[in-house]
């Protein structure tokens, strides 16, 4: 088991690849902390893993609140004993030209995308130097490495800040053995994508992007995502993991 004894908090958990990221760690042997705004769909991923015999609990989490982050991290440590995995995967897609962007829309998804990574980290911090060291694993985007003209700025702008505020993150905590990394996905058949892919031009556009040809599953994200969770990620801090069929290759 690559995650035996540990406990993971995993943001945006209750669908899309944080939800299969909380499977794939209790298979592997962690406990895990599901945080999310939707919370039917978030205690259905705890039910469906606690139905398999493994060690789950949903907390309401809304990154974009500092309280809310300071209570996920409490209820890790007091549930399971400590923090040893922090996944900032909670994020909102976007599209649109900048002239037509709102002010109020910037804020909205660097609110989610960006501050709420930071919030995340800095919550996660003092539980984690409890722990002896941590990992944490922030989910940017092939779209926070180069531009696409036809996403958004605040969409953007917000996973380059991730991509930084990762390498920031394992500067300053490398010493106390807290890693980050950030991991870049390219297209992937979630809930965010659904939409746009239903329309095929869109979809034929996208694809057409893809060296591989194809659209990523979710479990093809979660196993690098796991690979940096785990103790087999040791010496690796500060590096991004693009998992994106070859988009960023050309
Ligand atoms: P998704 O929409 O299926 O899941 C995102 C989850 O984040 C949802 O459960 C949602 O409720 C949650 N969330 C949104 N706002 C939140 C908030 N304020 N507080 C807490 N939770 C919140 O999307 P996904 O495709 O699984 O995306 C996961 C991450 O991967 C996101 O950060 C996304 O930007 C990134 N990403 C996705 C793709 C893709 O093609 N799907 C590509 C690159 C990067």
């Amino acid at each position: 088991m690559r995650l035996a004894g540990k406990t993971a908090l995993i943001s945006g958990g209750a669908r899309g690849m944080g939800a299969v990221e909380a499977r794939l760690f209790v298979q592997e042997g962690a406990r895990v902390v599901i945080g999310d705004v939707l919370e039917s769909e978030g205690r259905q991923v705890e039910a469906e893993i606690r139905a398999t015999g493994g060690e789950a609990v949903f907390v309401l989490l809304d990154v974009t609140s500092e309280a809310a982050w300071q209570r996920a991290v409490a209820t890790a440590v007091s549930r399971f004993g400590r923090l040893d995995i922090l996944v900032n995967n909670a994020g909102v897609g976007g599209a649109g030209r900048l002239e037509d962007t709102t002010a109020e829309e910037w804020d909205r998804v660097m609110d989610i995308n960006a501050k709420g990574v930071f919030l995340g980290t800095k919550a996660a911090i003092p539980a984690m130097r409890q722990a002896g060291g941590g990992s944490i694993i922030n989910i940017s985007s092939q779209l926070g490495l180069v531009g696409m003209g036809e996403s958004s700025p605040q969409y953007q702008a917000s996973k380059g800040a991730v991509r930084l505020l990762t390498k920031l993150t394992a500067l300053q905590y490398a010493r106390e053995r807290i890693r980050a990394n950030s991991v870049h996905p390219g297209p992937i058949l979630t809930p965010m994508t659904e939409r746009r892919r239903a329309d095929p031009a869109v979809y034929e556009r996208m694809v057409s992007r893809i060296p591989l040809g194809r659209y990523g599953e979710p479990d093809e994200v979660a196993y690098g995502v796991l690979y940096l969770a785990s103790d087999e990620s040791s010496f690796v801090t500060g590096s991004e993991l693009v998992i994106d069929g070859g988009w960023t290759a050309q």
